[in-house]
């Protein structure tokens, strides 16, 4: 047995080291609603860093992010981290936001520029009197309240990054300006997310790095949704997904073993922290933690 398989079986078997996060999206009718809130009430007793919610497009989703963290505050044991963009919005209007955050008792936020209303790749234009980057946003947050801030990240760099020396001067900003915790896109090279961490280290910036886990439930939507986001779909993925299309029992066996590869080899690496994108889906994610050594820490309640 190799040394780092030694090292791995250790550090799952001291689970406490390893600390994982969700992120969910919020739902836009009754069904999703159900399906979210099973997701949250099964993933809940793994005790979560953290949970975050997304912010629509341009706000789109301003009420149903802020009713969803709401609920969460009131009805869970658990710690919402509310997104929140400032593309297309005055300052005044972000502004508002993060104070009905803060008085719902949202104590973190995951703050983002967001992309412009023409879709990923168009011109971001700072808005008229709305904040110039994120980096204004992260520090205007923090001078309301007491908030904790994480940021993006992106270890193939963001779509519209022109060198790494930028990707990382924006990145820096956003931490200089009071942000503790970056998470990342979500990539399949785990290479390229080794290599960004050392990149980052290099440039002096010192935050965590979170690797943004996302189980490949639907290979064509990830895909799709990669070629928008600038992360890499690499030919050995598409090609363990080959000819599943209409065999979704098969895909979810395969999107589970990818995942898990993936997870364990950033554990031989060292990691011990990861935010999984669930897409409010819970049984894929619920089952890599379980892997990762995460066992219920309070008594699951059905939803
Ligand atoms: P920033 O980090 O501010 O900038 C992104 C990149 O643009 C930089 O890395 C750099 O390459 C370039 N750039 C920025 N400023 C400059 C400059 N002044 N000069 C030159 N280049 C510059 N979107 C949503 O709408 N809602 C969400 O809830 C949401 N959640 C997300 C969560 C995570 C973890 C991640 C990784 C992304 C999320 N996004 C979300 C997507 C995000 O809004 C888009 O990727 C958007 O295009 C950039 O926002 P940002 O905060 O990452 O931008």
């Amino acid at each position: 047995m190799t040394s780092s398989l030694l090292d791995r079986r250790f550090r799952l078997n001291s689970a406490s080291n390893i600390s994982v996060s969700f992120e969910f999206f919020p739902p836009k009718n009754e069904r999703m609603e159900e399906q979210l809130w099973s997701s949250i009430k099964r993933l809940e007793p793994l005790g979560p860093a953290f949970v975050s919610v997304t912010y629509g497009a341009g706000g789109s989703t301003r009420e149903r992010t802020h009713s969803t963290v709401s609920r969460i505050v009131n009805e869970t044991s658990l710690k919402p981290a509310a997104h929140l963009t400032c593309v297309d919005a005055t300052k005044e209007e972000v502004d508002d936001v993060v104070r009905s955050y803060w008085d719902a008792g949202v104590r973190h936020i995951v703050a983002l520029r967001g992309d412009p209303a023409a879709g990923v790749g168009a011109q971001y234009i700072p808005p008229e009197n709305g904040y110039q980057s994120t980096a204004d946003l992260v520090a205007s947050i923090k001078r309301i309240g007491d908030f904790e801030v994480s940021v993006s990240a992106y270890p193939e760099r963001h779509p519209e990054s022109r060198s790494w020396d930028v990707e990382l001067d924006v990145l820096k900003a956003k931490v200089d300006a009071g942000a503790t915790r970056a998470i990342t896109q979500f990539f399949f090279d785990n290479s390229d997310y080794l290599r960004y961490v050392e990149r980052v280290q290099a440039a002096g910036i010192n935050i965590p790095i979170i690797p943004g886990i996302v189980p490949v439930l639907s290979f064509k939507g990830i895909a799709g949704f990669a070629r928008k986001t600038g992360a890499s779909v690499p030919n050995w993925l598409a090609r363990r997904f080959e000819g599943l299309d209409d065999d979704p029992r098969t895909r979810e066996l395969v999107a589970a073993a990818v995942a898990a590869e993936q997870v364990l080899d950033l554990v031989d690496q060292g990691i011990d922290e990861f935010h999984f994108y669930t897409m409010n889906k819970a049984d894929l994610v619920y089952a890599i933690c379980h892997m990762l050594g995460l066992r219920e820490k309070t008594p699951a309640i059905s939803a």
